[in-house]
């Protein structure tokens, strides 16, 4: 018997998924496969949790909701918990390396990837009555197998005798890839379309496009702060660095004080006393004492004395053009943007109208940062409405995308542009790029402007752009990133012809094929014994070291170097190694006593990276990690974050390989020389794919077929390494046999 408070009540029923409860329920109950699609904000992530619960489905096994994004894992199982009166004792989450699960869990959130592991443990995942499959149109990786095995768990599951459901929520994006997929659904599975309000939304296009988005963003929001009536605007752009970049500026701009009323303000004649006392005194500081804070605080207040001085000197302006428009229609912000832009050649005059609107407006601006490593309170405030008197302004990653609905926005100022991981075909190499969001995000981004009433999307590019740049669609990632450790995973779940498997997109049979390869020359997957087989049903299993090493929540390569050195007594190294190899950009900090780029050279060099983050762990122990950090240009997060992977990692192995019993210690040692070149040596192990020789063209020519050229390759690398006994030894303990002969592209 569920109690809530009628204040969630009243809220719970403004959602038009409440009043679909009875039909959505009885589709579950009569389908083993239902698929879901709504609008974003529609309730389908905190009701139909809900809706099962109170259904039963939690009596005797647990509800299980997967989510692609650790930021929507955590914010969702929190409200669901709230809103059905529970504590996070029985509506928990999990996700890699944290979480609240307990015995008495009845919902359990998850990062996708978390289930999939669970998969490998309890194939028919006998711990839950009902599978959630959320954000399906993200198409993680993740998601698409799972949904691939989902779809032939559920058969097992009814064969048994303890039906299992599968639901797949998603977006109303991309919802034929699974309804009319053959391969997932023999017949297809029921629909149930959500309906929901959505306001009518204005598109404004750039005529220009700007390609400083973020100054652009900046002069949006100050745009629509100054102009344009009430309303929360919400900002993309594209990192967490960003959106503290814009947060600060639009802080600094617009700062609101906790001692002044603003509500009484606001409706009082706007007074330039009052105004000058907001703007021209200490503004509050409500995220951080950053310096850069303070810097960009003491430029604001400089610019705007300067354009104080100035503003008496100059030609009239016709301040009613900074008036409030009224309602709708005439929140075109374009137009004059594109005036000034052909009529003001000079940009300080621009400037100084931008810092002008920004001096005579009073009304402060309540800016909240979001991004999925944000923690869990900061990441709530962006649900809660901004202090009386104030505009809610929330500068945004891509998870406010789908993932999380934030009330009351009117304006989406859209950069046009996210973080996509890109990877390189040739080599496995992956990086994050900014790229152009895709034509589907894009229109998915103008939405949010319409959930309360009718708003306007500013995109900071041209519609040449958009329709030119913009990709309709991106490819679902499963085929685009390169799938060793996707491969390895399910060849431990005993899916062993990976290239047939119902995924709801294939990747590319050829990148599966190079996948199985890599694997095989770093040793985890093997041979059969020979029988009778024909070449084409050749299968590769995993080895022994391959099962270790699929243990790691890391990728093969990674895992191997961890698997070998219990060999070499050299583990807790090697845990500091792999820990921050796997954690990005630990060293791109700007040291305080550096030179502008000397820094960018240790980037590539793992020893220093040792060495630098052992130093960090000695400083951390004797509380001085901060100012060791920003002296030597470290990224305070990244090492907090290895520090954590540390620890996950070394309670992982001292679990799972009998006789182990590493510490964590603060104060380790450097790795002495000997130490370090067998560190080198566990690198190389897990790296051999990736090391190249550069050879001579007259070698070339000499007719060497591929592979004798990267057999040299690998044996230089090897030579490289240390001594040729201990590679050779360390490389045998991984795998017997030739490890040399079919080394991947140097
Ligand atoms: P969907 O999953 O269909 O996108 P959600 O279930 O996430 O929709 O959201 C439904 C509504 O609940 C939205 O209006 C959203 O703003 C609101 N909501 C979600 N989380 C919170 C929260 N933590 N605090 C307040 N409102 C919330
Ligand atoms: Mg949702």
């Amino acid at each position: 018997e569920v109690k809530r408070d009628p204040k969630i009540q009243v809220q719970r029923l403004k959602l038009p998924i409440l009043g679909e409860e009875q039909r959505i329920m009885e589709l579950i109950n009569e389908n083993e496969f239902l698929i879901v699609a709504g609008e974003t904000g529609s309730g389908k992530t905190t009701q139909i949790p809900q809706f099962l619960y109170e259904a039963g489905y939690a009596q005797h096994k647990m509800i299980a909701v997967t989510e692609p994004r650790r930021v929507a894992t955590v914010a969702m199982s929190a409200r669901v918990g709230y809103e059905l009166g529970l504590t996070s004792k029985e509506v928990s989450y999990l996700m890699r390396f944290e979480g609240n699960v307990t015995k008495d869990t009845k919902i359990k959130f998850m990062t996708d990837g978390v289930l999939l592991k669970e998969v490998q443990s309890d194939f028919l995942l006998s711990k839950y009555s009902v599978v959630i499959i959320d954000e399906a149109h993200e198409r993680s990786a993740y998601t698409d197998i799972l949904l691939g095995l989902l779809t032939r768990i559920v058969p097992l599951r009814r064969k048994r005798g303890c039906p299992l459901r599968l639901i797949i929520m998603s977006a109303t994006l991309r919802v034929e890839d699974f309804t009319e997929n053959t391969r997932l659904f023999k017949t297809p599975p029921p629909v149930i379309k959500i309906e929901s309000r959505q306001f009518p939304v204005t598109t404004h296009f750039n005529k220009n496009t700007n390609s400083d988005y973020l100054k652009e963003a900046y002069r949006k929001a100050v745009k629509i702060h100054t102009r344009l009536p009430e309303g929360g605007i919400l900002i993309f752009v594209t990192g967490q660095q960003e959106v503290h970049y814009l947060v600060r500026k639009l802080r600094a701009a617009f700062p609101y004080r906790k001692d002044v009323n603003y509500s009484k303000l606001i409706t009082k004649n706007k007074s330039v006393s009052d105004a000058d006392a907001a703007l021209d005194s200490e503004p509050e500081d409500i995220e951080s004492d950053d310096d850069e804070v303070e810097k960009e605080m003491k430029r604001a207040r400089k610019a705007r004395r300067k354009l104080k001085q100035k503003s008496k000197t100059l030609p009239k302006i016709n301040l009613d053009d900074y008036d409030m428009p009224d309602d709708d229609g005439q929140a075109d912000l374009v137009d004059d943007d594109d005036d000034s832009e052909g009529h003001l050649s000079d940009s300080d005059t621009e400037e100084d109208l931008l810092a002008l609107s920004i001096k005579s407006c009073r009304q402060p601006l309540w800016v909240l940062p979001l991004y999925s490593m944000l923690s869990q309170g900061k990441q709530a405030r962006v649900f809660q409405a901004a202090p009386p008197g104030a505009r809610l302004c929330v500068v945004s990653t891509d998870v406010a995308e789908t993932s999380l609905t934030i009330p009351a926005v009117r304006y989406v100022v859209d950069s046009g542009k996210k973080k996509m991981r890109v990877y390189d075909h040739v080599t496995g190499a992956s990086a994050w790029r900014i790229v152009w969001t895709s034509q589907a995000s894009a229109e998915q981004r103008a939405g949010r402007a319409g959930r309360v009433s009718s708003g306007h999307t500013y995109r900071l590019y041209s519609s040449a752009v958009f329709q030119h740049e913009c990709p309709e669609q991106y490819p679902p990632d499963i085929c685009r990133r390169p799938v060793d450790d996707l491969v390895l995973t399910m060849k431990c779940m005993g899916i062993d012809k990976v290239v047939n498997f119902p995924f709801p997109t294939a990747p590319d049979r050829m990148q599966l094929r190079m996948a199985e390869k890599r694997l095989l020359t770093l040793g985890i997957l093997e041979k059969p014994p020979m029988k009778n087989i024909r070449k084409d049903e050749e299968v590769l299993k995993v080895t022994p070291l391959g099962m270790a090493v699929s243990a790691f929540p890391l990728l093969p390569r990674y895992g191997k170097m961890l698997a070998l050195s219990h060999q070499q007594n050299l583990l807790p190294y090697t845990i500091m190694m792999v820990s921050a190899l796997t954690v990005p950009e630990v060293m791109s900090g700007k040291p305080d006593s550096w030179p502008a780029t000397g820094h960018m050279l240790l980037l590539g060099d793992p020893g220093v990276l040792l060495r630098a983050v052992g130093a960090a762990e000695y400083a951390y122990s004797k509380g001085e990690e901060e100012i060791f950090c920003a002296k030597y240009g470290l990224r305070e997060k990244g090492i907090k974050e290895i520090r954590k992977l540390r620890k996950q990692l070394t309670s992982e192995i001292n679990l799972s390989v009998a006789g182990v019993d590493v510490t964590v210690d603060p104060a380790m040692q450097p790795p002495s020389d000997a130490q370090a070149r067998l560190l080198r040596q566990l690198l190389l192990c897990g790296l051999g794919d990736q090391v190249g020789k550069k050879i001579g063209l007259d070698e070339v020519k000499q007719g060497w077929s591929t592979a004798s050229i990267q057999h040299v390759r690998h044996a230089a690398a090897q030579r490289r390494a240390g001594a040729p006994a201990e590679a050779g030894a360390a490389l045998r303990a991984g795998r017997p046999g030739r490890e040399e002969d079919s080394s991947g592209r140097g």
